[in-house]
């Protein structure tokens, strides 16, 4: 796998593209990703964006690509965002998902280790904003690239969720900050600060997290919008306000008499959980003067509540269709505020997404599609287990084959491999076993493949392109035994809707660029990664590329003033 990186980098270098040096730098540039924001969802959104929207904005005075689709498998949030971030893929960032099982690997002491989890004190007045930090990352991003290479610069990271803020930015930006639910405040920690910004005690103390309370969620786009779904479903969550209705009109209360922890919920489940990480992206752009100077300055913000909304009422509801068109509005707000404080021209943004997601299984199946939904893994792992035991014999008393079942994979308990291997020594004895757990694993209901790990990082192998996809998912200490694939529009677990899997749906997002230098309405066919904003920024910058990014920027894209 590193050969086939490297020959992609050579093959990039060759064929790198340079900006016009007539092209001015911009003077901020800007990460933004859309949380969930798959390609299919776009293209059925398409058709009733706002005229005067963001979305429209982006088409006719920025670029679009056709063909954006990450190259891990593991389509979730962290490994996502570290893409952006990066440039690079889980297998080199080695955010391999939300969260692993420790490298304490057969051992069953094992636990689940969150992707942004690290011992780090709290700043004295944001106690809720501690132990996350960026220490599980393993590549350099875009950010600390330009903090390293241009002199002055400043790097800001905004989101609802703390993974998102943490990956995009990394360690060396001068603020990273999120949301907690706990108590509504826009929070960070010693990583980035001694002490909290002014703008950040600012945002906090006006609350403006507070003034959408009791606020109405309605639909907001034309009827002809929303022709076609259906709002009242029965495997939708219920709005989180006490009504326990699945449409809309709906309050925004947490349902409660005034702003608690139930209502930081219910907002970030809502359209308008995007408007308070706008505004407090606004707050950092004017906060910390970004791109107040010709010194280039970098902006990650990543919009959270698309996800959750599509989680709870599927993306195929009223849903998210109407969050989708309500993110629309927010973005050309968003970019008029960037034209006003920065000036039109002078900011450059690559928006794409942390992965898509699969329809709710039952509109997969209303469409006709071989759809379902179920305790997938524990059937694979039920499977596996019995057809282990036939061969092997029954692990000790009080033991079971597997640690860990999770995350699409099995962690043997190395004891119990022991235990059985007879004559084999033990590295047989695991590629058998993994095999064999394979093998079984794959005829659950439900699941379409699974695999040793063993057989897919076998040096060497010419992988197809599932393969490949699990192989860029894999990151040493992070990984289990065998991966399991769920079978496309098969979901594990109860949640109405979701994403993770190596399927198109999940991997295929949305990607534009806008900026100096950008051909206007330019439509490009070359496929990128949602890696390429900070390939792109690097070129546009004149730092290193990074050593393992495998985008390079087309021609095509460039060419216009
Ligand atoms: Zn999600």
């Amino acid at each position: 796998m590193m050969l086939r990186l490297s020959i992609g980098a050579l093959l990039a270098a060759s064929a790198w593209a340079q900006q016009d040096p007539a092209v001015e730098r911009p003077r901020l540039v800007v990460l933004c990703a859309v949380d969930q924001l798959a390609s299919w969802v776009f293209e059925e959104g398409r058709p009733f964006f706002a005229a005067d929207g963001g979305f429209q904005r982006l088409m006719e005075q920025g670029a679009e690509f056709g063909k954006c689709a990450y190259q891990h498998a593991c389509t979730e949030t962290g490994p996502g965002h570290a893409t952006i971030g990066t440039g690079v893929p889980a297998s080199v960032h080695g955010i391999v998902r939300n969260a692993w099982w420790s490298a304490q690997q057969g051992k069953p002491d094992g636990r689940l280790v969150y992707c942004v989890n690290e011992p780090m004190p709290a700043l004295p007045d944001l106690p809720e904003g501690k132990d996350r930090g960026p220490g599980l990352l393993r590549a350099p991003t875009f950010a600390s690239s330009l903090k390293k290479g241009v002199k002055g610069s400043k790097v800001a990271s905004v989101s609802w969720k703390d993974r998102s803020a943490i990956l995009m930015a990394g360690p060396d930006a001068d603020a990273v900050v999120w949301i907690e639910a706990t108590t509504g405040n826009l929070v960070t920690n010693t990583a980035w600060a001694k002490t909290t910004p002014a703008w950040v005690t600012r945002f906090n103390e006006e609350r403006a997290i507070d003034g959408f309370f009791g606020s109405v969620w309605d639909r907001s786009g034309p009827e002809a919008a929303y022709a076609g779904l259906v709002d009242d479903r029965r495997h939708e969550v219920a709005h989180q306000n006490g009504t326990n209705q699945h449409t809309l009109p709906q309050p925004i209360t947490g349902g409660k008499l005034e702003p608690a922890p139930a209502y930081y919920l219910q907002l970030f489940a809502s359209p308008q959980g995007n408007t308070v990480v706008r505004l407090a992206a606004e707050a950092a752009v004017g906060g910390m003067e970004l791109g107040a100077d010709a010194t280039t300055d970098l902006l990650c913000v990543s919009f959270s509540s698309t996800d959750v909304v599509g989680h709870v009422f599927g993306p195929d509801s009223v849903e998210a269709r109407d969050a989708l068109l309500k993110l629309d509005r927010e973005l050309a707000l968003f970019f008029g505020f960037l034209d006003g404080v920065v000036g039109a021209g002078r900011w450059a943004l690559f928006l794409t997404a942390d992965h898509g997601v699969g329809p709710t299984p039952e509109a997969a199946k209303a469409a006709g599609r071989d759809a379902g939904r179920g305790l997938l893994q524990t059937g694979a792992r039920n499977a596996a287990e019995q057809e282990l035991t036939k061969r092997f014999g029954k692990p000790p008393e009080g033991k079971h084959f597997f640690t860990h079942v999770g995350e699409f994979s099995f962690y043997f308990d190395q004891d119990v491999l022991a235990a059985l291997r007879g004559e084999r020594d033990a590295a047989a004895m695991l590629l058998e076993a993994s095999r064999v757990a394979a093998e079984a694993a794959a005829s659950a209901r439900g699941i379409g493949a699974a695999f040793a790990t063993q057989d897919l990082l076998a040096p060497g192998k010419e992988h197809d392109a599932l393969r490949a996809s699990l192989v860029l998912a894999l990151y040493p200490g992070r990984a289990g035994d065998v991966q399991l694939v769920v079978k496309p529009y098969w979901l594990d677990g109860a949640s109405p809707a979701s994403h993770g899997t190596p399927h198109a749906y999940d991997k295929e997002v949305v990607a534009f660029a806008i900026g100096p230098g950008v051909r206007a309405g330019a439509r490009i066919g070359d496929a990128i990664t949602p890696g390429f904003g900070a390939v792109w920024f690097a070129q546009m910058l004149g730092l290193p590329r990074a050593a393992a990014v495998v985008d390079t920027v087309p021609q095509s894209l460039l060419g216009g003033k």
